[in-house]
Protein backbone atom coordinates (compact mmCIF):
# COMPACT_ATOMS: atom_id res chain seq x y z
CA UNK A 1 0.00 0.00 0.00
CA UNK A 2 1.49 3.20 -1.24
CA UNK A 3 0.30 6.82 -1.31
CA UNK A 4 0.90 9.50 -3.18
CA UNK A 5 -0.32 13.34 -4.39
CA UNK A 6 -2.67 14.32 -7.39
CA UNK A 7 -3.27 17.61 -8.47
CA UNK A 8 -6.08 18.67 -10.73
CA UNK A 9 -4.19 21.92 -11.98
CA UNK A 10 -6.01 25.44 -12.68
CA UNK A 11 -6.13 24.67 -16.67
CA UNK A 12 -8.61 21.34 -15.70
CA UNK A 13 -10.80 22.73 -12.51
CA UNK A 14 -11.38 26.12 -14.67
CA UNK A 15 -12.70 24.02 -17.22
CA UNK A 16 -14.79 22.03 -15.32
CA UNK A 17 -13.10 18.56 -15.59
CA UNK A 18 -12.47 17.71 -11.77
CA UNK A 19 -15.44 15.17 -11.56
CA UNK A 20 -14.16 13.53 -15.23
CA UNK A 21 -10.41 13.00 -14.09
CA UNK A 22 -11.23 11.73 -10.54
CA UNK A 23 -13.63 8.85 -12.84
CA UNK A 24 -10.42 8.34 -14.32
CA UNK A 25 -8.84 8.06 -11.69
CA UNK A 26 -11.21 5.93 -9.29
CA UNK A 27 -11.97 3.47 -12.47
CA UNK A 28 -8.45 2.52 -12.63
CA UNK A 29 -8.93 1.60 -8.87
CA UNK A 30 -6.76 4.19 -7.07
CA UNK A 31 -8.32 4.97 -3.96
CA UNK A 32 -8.91 8.53 -2.83
CA UNK A 33 -8.40 9.18 0.94
CA UNK A 34 -8.40 13.00 0.81
CA UNK A 35 -9.30 15.96 -1.24
CA UNK A 36 -9.95 19.27 -0.88
CA UNK A 37 -10.00 22.47 -3.21
CA UNK A 38 -7.61 25.41 -2.69
CA UNK A 39 -6.39 28.32 -3.98
CA UNK A 40 -2.20 28.69 -4.00
CA UNK A 41 -0.59 32.18 -3.94
CA UNK A 42 2.68 32.68 -6.03
CA UNK A 43 4.64 31.59 -2.77
CA UNK A 44 2.82 28.95 -1.62
CA UNK A 45 3.66 27.66 -5.87
CA UNK A 46 6.81 28.40 -5.37
CA UNK A 47 7.29 25.98 -2.21
CA UNK A 48 5.54 23.19 -4.01
CA UNK A 49 7.75 23.31 -7.17
CA UNK A 50 10.97 24.37 -4.96
CA UNK A 51 12.62 21.29 -7.04
CA UNK A 52 12.53 23.26 -10.23
CA UNK A 53 13.88 26.56 -8.78
CA UNK A 54 16.76 26.66 -11.18
CA UNK A 55 14.42 25.61 -14.58
CA UNK A 56 13.92 28.13 -17.13
CA UNK A 57 10.00 27.00 -17.20
CA UNK A 58 9.59 27.66 -12.58
CA UNK A 59 8.50 31.55 -13.18
CA UNK A 60 5.66 30.59 -15.84
CA UNK A 61 4.86 27.32 -14.14
CA UNK A 62 4.46 28.79 -10.29
CA UNK A 63 1.94 31.87 -12.08
CA UNK A 64 0.16 28.75 -13.88
CA UNK A 65 -0.27 27.11 -10.50
CA UNK A 66 -1.47 30.15 -8.66
CA UNK A 67 -3.84 31.31 -11.34
CA UNK A 68 -7.03 30.05 -10.14
CA UNK A 69 -8.09 26.88 -7.30
CA UNK A 70 -7.19 23.50 -7.64
CA UNK A 71 -8.36 20.68 -6.58
CA UNK A 72 -5.87 18.19 -4.28
CA UNK A 73 -5.79 14.30 -3.64
CA UNK A 74 -4.19 11.99 -1.95
CA UNK A 75 -4.24 8.82 -3.66
CA UNK A 76 -3.74 5.33 -2.12
CA UNK A 77 -3.23 1.70 -3.80
CA UNK A 78 -0.51 -0.99 -4.39
CA UNK A 79 1.98 0.51 -6.28
CA UNK A 80 -0.02 3.72 -6.32
CA UNK A 81 2.90 6.41 -7.17
CA UNK A 82 3.59 4.40 -10.46
CA UNK A 83 0.74 3.81 -11.05
CA UNK A 84 -0.99 6.90 -11.24
CA UNK A 85 1.97 8.36 -13.06
CA UNK A 86 1.12 6.06 -15.59
CA UNK A 87 -2.37 7.19 -15.85
CA UNK A 88 -1.54 10.42 -15.92
CA UNK A 89 0.40 10.12 -19.69
CA UNK A 90 3.89 11.82 -20.08
CA UNK A 91 4.55 15.48 -19.26
CA UNK A 92 3.74 17.03 -22.93
CA UNK A 93 0.38 15.63 -23.75
CA UNK A 94 1.57 15.63 -27.43
CA UNK A 95 4.12 12.67 -26.01
CA UNK A 96 1.50 11.35 -23.57
CA UNK A 97 -0.23 7.81 -24.66
CA UNK A 98 -3.80 7.18 -25.96
CA UNK A 99 -6.19 6.98 -23.10
CA UNK A 100 -4.00 9.08 -20.68
CA UNK A 101 -5.34 11.64 -18.58
CA UNK A 102 -2.83 14.39 -20.69
CA UNK A 103 -3.39 12.86 -24.09
CA UNK A 104 -7.64 13.27 -23.32
CA UNK A 105 -7.22 16.69 -21.23
CA UNK A 106 -4.23 18.44 -20.94
CA UNK A 107 -3.97 21.80 -23.28
CA UNK A 108 0.18 21.99 -23.62
CA UNK A 109 3.56 21.09 -21.90
CA UNK A 110 2.68 23.49 -19.23
CA UNK A 111 -0.92 23.46 -18.74
CA UNK A 112 -1.23 19.67 -18.65
CA UNK A 113 -4.13 19.34 -16.31
CA UNK A 114 -2.53 17.52 -13.27
CA UNK A 115 0.70 16.57 -10.90
CA UNK A 116 1.32 13.31 -9.52
CA UNK A 117 4.15 12.58 -7.34
CA UNK A 118 7.44 10.86 -8.92
CA UNK A 119 8.77 9.01 -5.79
CA UNK A 120 8.21 7.89 -1.92
CA UNK A 121 10.21 10.75 -0.66
CA UNK A 122 8.48 13.64 -2.82
CA UNK A 123 5.29 11.94 -2.18
CA UNK A 124 5.94 12.52 1.60
CA UNK A 125 6.48 16.14 1.09
CA UNK A 126 3.91 16.54 -1.49
CA UNK A 127 1.36 15.28 1.05
CA UNK A 128 2.56 17.15 3.96
CA UNK A 129 2.33 20.10 2.21
CA UNK A 130 -1.67 19.83 1.82
CA UNK A 131 -2.72 17.60 4.16
CA UNK A 132 -2.02 16.62 7.99
CA UNK A 133 -3.10 13.65 9.18
CA UNK A 134 -6.31 14.50 10.44
CA UNK A 135 -7.54 15.31 7.02
CA UNK A 136 -6.85 11.51 5.56
CA UNK A 137 -8.96 8.72 5.61
CA UNK A 138 -7.43 5.43 6.82
N1 LIG B 1 6.73 22.14 -17.23
C1 LIG B 1 6.77 23.16 -18.18
N2 LIG B 1 7.73 23.11 -19.16
C2 LIG B 1 8.65 22.11 -19.24
C3 LIG B 1 8.62 21.08 -18.26
C4 LIG B 1 7.65 21.13 -17.28
O1 LIG B 1 5.95 24.08 -18.12
O2 LIG B 1 9.49 22.12 -20.14
C5 LIG B 1 5.71 22.18 -16.17
C6 LIG B 1 4.57 21.17 -16.38
O3 LIG B 1 3.36 21.77 -15.89
C7 LIG B 1 5.02 20.03 -15.51
C8 LIG B 1 5.67 20.74 -14.32
O4 LIG B 1 6.33 21.86 -14.92
O5 LIG B 1 3.95 19.20 -15.14
C9 LIG B 1 6.66 19.94 -13.53
O6 LIG B 1 7.63 19.40 -14.41
P1 LIG B 1 8.09 17.88 -14.27
O7 LIG B 1 9.29 17.72 -15.13
O8 LIG B 1 8.20 17.51 -12.82
O9 LIG B 1 6.87 17.07 -14.98
P2 LIG B 1 5.76 16.10 -14.35
O10 LIG B 1 6.39 15.35 -13.20
O11 LIG B 1 4.61 16.97 -13.91
O12 LIG B 1 5.37 15.19 -15.49
MG1 LIG C 1 7.39 16.10 -11.55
Amino acid sequence: MELTLCLIKPDAVRRDLTGSILFMIQKAGLKVVALKMVRLDLNQAQGFYHVHRERPFFGELTEYMASGPIVAVVLAGDNAIKRYRELMGATDPTQADEGTIRKVFALSKQENSVHGSDAPETAAFEISYFFNAMEMVG
